[in-house]
């Protein structure tokens, strides 16, 4: 014997999620059936909402409900200065720390030959057309400082010198190999602070 049709679904569905096991799934399957109805609704609702609303901003690829994201949407920021991350929630890290006011561009990964991600796959033609065109003076690069972070680090320096703008990184303060995600807002705001021209 099993349990119904529909709730073995629930607990399929949940199974996909990132950290959720069998035993995980059915739990939390077997929560949302003995709740209130209105927690079932609005975990649907915000679910579907979510999806259908949320895209990449056009401009530099953190989370939007709509074509721009609210970073780049707002008339204070220094649209001079532009921050390049990995993923999105990279800007989030940096928001949090309150230390940044500039722009940003998400690469969404690093260069690695070996996967057959190259400069296109990360758009880095579009963010150097990007520099190019606004007038930016400033890219701070703030990836993560594993081999691929680091090597993607040289690449963009290289074709950012070639348009005569400042390039820095990041101080030394994230520690070698970690991921930005993990550093706490005080370490950020002095990675961002101490930044070191390349
Ligand atoms: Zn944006």
């Amino acid at each position: 014997m099993d349990y119904p049709p529909s709730v073995q679904r629930l607990i399929f569905a949940l199974r996909q999620l990132p950290s959720v096991g069998p035993r995980s799934a059915e739990r939390l399957a077997l929560h949302i059936l003995k709740s209130d109805s209105s927690l079932a609704e609005s975990l649907a609702i915000s679910v579907s909402e979510a999806r259908r609303n949320v895209r990449p901003c056009s401009r530099c690829g953190f989370y939007a409900e709509g074509p721009i994201c609210e970073i780049c949407s707002d008339p204070n920021r220094d649209t001079k200065t532009i921050c390049i991350v990995e993923q999105p929630t990279d800007v989030l890290s940096f928001e949090k720390s309150g230390a940044f006011k500039g722009l940003y561009y998400v690469l969404g990964g690093s260069l690695s030959p070996l996967d057959d991600i190259g400069p296109e796959e990360l758009n880095i033609p579009k963010l150097l057309a990007r520099i190019s065109d606004e007038g930016v003076q400033e890219v701070i690069i703030a990836l993560n400082t594993d081999v691929k972070g680091e090597t993607t680090m040289l690449y963009l320096a290289r074709e950012l010198h070639q348009l005569n703008i400042k390039v820095s990184r990041l101080a030394t303060g994230i520690s070698i190999g970690s991921s930005l995600e993990y550093a706490d807002s005080l370490t950020l705001s002095h990675a961002i602070g101490d930044r070191k021209e390349v």
